[in-house]
């Protein structure tokens, strides 16, 4: 297959980490004969510094013509005092929203190698953890109007959903459920919301069209507590803007490091922007400290879900099992008895066990 690849490197150790991803992404190429064509472009700060801001309209261009892109994380201490209209969390917000990424999805898995990092207590642990997380990015309470009263005493958000912009996002995850566990709970908060209203009857509605998958609902405070105390029911989980911001951070707590955390989003077509969870880590950049596990991660969700290589996403995975069983670890993940390694010895270890 050939496909090409946009690389956004950013900021801090986000050049360090991509680099890593870069290499194993060649590695696959190389073994199954692929043509992956990449051309890294500066993004956040390194945009800022080039041209003055965070994500450019060629950059922003080369995004939405590529196959998938890849990024690594954006930010850092010497862009925090600049003008907040081109602060590089703000070419992050653009590029989703050029690239028309609705869907966020943030997988959730225990290494069993890693289980010592897991706040969870070894029962909760028995029974394998495997959760798909799907957070609608677009809508919602961040992009309803935001008032704050003119004498400073009260200040509002609007939450508000359309029925197509739930339709999308609900498509996306029965979609995903169908090729796993065939299990979606959607999560709202319909007892006191008219927008979760409206967010359980569309769900429900469109559930009629996938009448092979389990379709449940859950409160969102009822979920935030199931999440912790018997993980390992949830399959798919779908749920808005607000709601998926705080239960998908919550499910990467669980699973024990930023580090090693991937996320896709994906809009209509197959194009995506992958991306570790993690931001860009200033205090361990350019020392070769940072985890690049996430970021690998990230490269094996674009394989499967933008480019349809579920093999070799998969082989990647395995990869990635095999250095941890090995007992690799960087700096983040380490505990007694293992190897310590950098970002790049890491990187070389995922290769060499692909
Ligand atoms: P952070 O995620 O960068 O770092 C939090 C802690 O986790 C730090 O101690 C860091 O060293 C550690 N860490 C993170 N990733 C790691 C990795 N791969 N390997 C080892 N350790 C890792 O969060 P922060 O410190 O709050 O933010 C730093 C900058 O990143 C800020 O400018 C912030 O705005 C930005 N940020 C960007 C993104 C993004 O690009 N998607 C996300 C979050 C934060």
């Amino acid at each position: 297959m050939k496909a090409h690849i946009v690389l956004l490197p950013g900021d801090g150790i986000g050049p360090e980490i991509i680099a890593q991803a870069r290499q194993v992404l060649e590695a696959i190429a190389a073994k199954h004969g692929h043509t992956f064509t990449m051309n890294e472009l500066p993004m956040g700060g390194a945009s800022i510094d080039a041209h003055g801001e965070p994500l450019t309209a060629d950059t922003l261009d080369a995004c939405r013509k590529a196959d998938a892109v890849l990024m690594g994380a954006v930010g850092g201490p010497k862009w925090d005092t600049i003008d907040p209209a081109i602060r590089p969390e703000r070419g992050l917000l653009a590029l989703r929203k050029g690239m028309g990424v609705f869907a966020n999805l943030r997988p959730c898995t225990i290494h069993p190698a890693l289980a010592v990092a897991c706040p969870l207590r070894p029962d909760i642990l028995a029974k394998p953890i495997d959760i798909l997380m799907v957070r609608e990015l677009t809508g919602d309470i961040y992009f309803g109007a935001h008032d704050t009263a003119p004498d400073g005493q009260s200040a509002s958000d609007l939450m508000i959903y359309t029925v197509p912009e739930i339709e999308r996002v609900a498509r996306v995850a029965f979609s995903l459920a169908r090729g796993r566990g065939k299990r979606l709970c959607s999560v709202d908060k319909a007892n006191v919301l008219a927008a979760s209203r409206l967010w359980r009857e569309t769900v429900t509605r469109l559930g009629a069209e996938y009448p092979d998958i389990e379709l449940t609902h859950m409160y969102v405070d009822n979920a935030a507590m199931q999440l912790i105390l018997r993980p390992a029911q949830f399959d798919v989980v779908v749920t808005g803007n607000l709601f998926g911001d705080i239960l998908s951070d919550e499910s990467a707590a669980i699973a024990g490091s930023l580090g090693m955390m991937p996320s896709a989003s994906l809009g209509d077509g197959k194009a995506g922007l992958y991306e570790p969870i993690h931001g860009s880590a200033p205090d361990i950049a350019g020392r070769d400290l940072a985890n690049p596990l996430g970021m690998i991660l990230s490269a094996a969700l674009l394989l499967r879900h933008s480019l349809g290589l579920e093999g070799e996403a998969a082989q990647i995975e395995a990869a990635v099992s095999g250095v941890l069983n090995s007992g690799y670890r960087t700096g983040d993940i380490f505990s007694d008895g293992c190897q310590k390694v950098g970002c790049g010895e890491m990187g070389r270890l995922v290769i060499q066990a692909l």
